[in-house]
């Protein structure tokens, strides 16, 4: 499992994917599954500063977390929904490699979502469309 951070440049309702890079932060370790944070404060604190870092250093509109989900799967994992509850807001993208000898054709799913002013959380689905210029 693999995680990134994703940039995007937001143009009106669109937010637009510039690039990607690793994040050595959660790549420690080379987990094969998704594993708790040994700590979610720092999880949290990191998140926060490294968001702010890039959005200052980099001019970027918009910073989200991403990791490879190898299987395939789409969805959520639970840890992932742990960290997003603890989280309380907050966007997670799963990438999904290009694997042509099992028929796999690589994929980008991001979910948005929001519990601070609902009881039940918000989870959106957030679509994502290659373009070419
Ligand atoms: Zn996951």
């Amino acid at each position: 499992m693999e995680h990134y951070w994703i940039f995007a440049d937001r143009k009106e309702n669109f937010g637009i994917v510039t690039k990607f890079i690793p994040n050595p932060d959660l790549n420690q370790g080379k987990s094969r599954t998704h594993m708790k944070p040994r700590s979610w404060m720092r999880y949290k604190k990191s998140k926060i500063y490294n968001m702010r870092k890039f959005k200052q250093e980099l001019g970027v509109d918009i910073v989200w977390q991403a990791h490879t989900h190898p299987s395939g799967n789409e969805k959520l994992h639970t840890i992932d929904r742990k960290i997003l509850k603890y989280l309380s807001n907050g966007v997670m993208i799963i990438i999904i490699p290009e694997k042509p000898e099992e028929n796999l054709k690589g994929n980008l799913i991001g979910w948005y979502y929001d519990k601070r002013y609902t009881k039940k959380p918000i989870i959106e689905r957030m679509v994502f469309e290659v373009i070419s210029e």
